[in-house]
């Protein structure tokens, strides 16, 4: 099914403030000529008030790179999603690997993670994906499966219109290799699939799965001509606003001739 594409840029812990600030307006001004593409920038939280408003007016939306699972509270260090919200963030990446790595994030965390951005209106980009001894035992499916059935736990059907799947095998992120179209595409589809079992063909339909591993403009035609690919988690391509945009326009090129 041909579906508009979602290129998300995940800045991780890069740029201060002014740089975050220039980033944006740059991505901001030539992102005009790919209208039909969704947009969505996620800078850290010390740049989200600046660039939300670098990008006013444009169609660049903004998100987070976290949230912690409580409203509010003595929680030293944490940020809620109230406060993103307030910002005016609209989406925020949940259960990245790098998060599940360095702060020993859990799928039960990241369940968690999604129950609060629910409740406070942002859309999560819930990240799965296995590492290179899954991927080389042929666990992919299974791990990405049971990411899905723990970090998914009791989240219900209204709710799941909202959720944004972002597949991004371990071994793929930030190493320059990425998964082949067509590999990248079997997990994809078996992720719709248990969609589909868990909530219905209609939710499956319009399911945003996005793929993510050392994406770039020469790569990205070829991933999203597969078609449960529907869009982009980028790291560091997104770190240049040519080549940010590049992913998006070279998606756009390929939405033409998909399946
Ligand atoms: C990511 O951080 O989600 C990512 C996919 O990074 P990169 O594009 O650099 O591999």
């Amino acid at each position: 099914m041909k579906r508009k594409p979602f290129i998300a840029g995940n800045w991780k812990m890069n740029n201060l403030v002014s740089g975050a600030r220039r980033l944006a307006s740059q991505i901001a001004q030539i992102s005009g000529g790919i209208e039909e593409a969704a947009l969505a920038v996620f800078p850290p939280f010390t740049a989200l008030d600046q660039v939300k408003k670098a990008v006013a007016d444009t169609r660049v939306m903004v998100g987070a790179q976290d949230i912690f699972w409580e409203d509010a509270g003595a929680f030293t260090g944490e940020i809620s999603a109230a406060m993103v919200r307030d910002l005016g963030c609209s989406h925020v990446i949940i259960g990245h690997s790098e998060r599940r790595q360095y702060a020993r994030e859990t799928d039960a965390d990241v369940n968690k993670k999604i129950r609060a951005a629910l409740r406070h209106g942002l859309s999560p980009i819930v990240c799965v994906g296995e590492s290179l001894k899954e991927w080389e035992r042929g666990e992919s499916l299974s791990r990405v499966e049971s990411q899905l059935e723990a970090g998914l736990h009791e989240i219900d059907a209204a709710d799941m219109v909202s959720v944004i799947i972002a597949y991004e095998p371990i071994w793929a992120i930030g190493t320059g290799l990425t998964a082949e179209p067509d590999q990248a595409e079997k997990v994809h589809a078996r992720i719709r699939e248990w969609i589909e079992e868990n909530y219905g063909a209609a939710a499956a339909d319009c399911a945003i799965i996005l793929y993510g591993g050392s994406v770039k403009p020469s790569n990205a035609a070829a991933l999203f001509m597969e078609s449960n690919i529907d869009g982009f988690l980028v790291g560091g391509a997104s770190l240049d606003a040519e080549s940010f945009i590049g992913i998006a326009s070279e998606a756009l090129r390929a939405c033409k001739d998909k399946k």
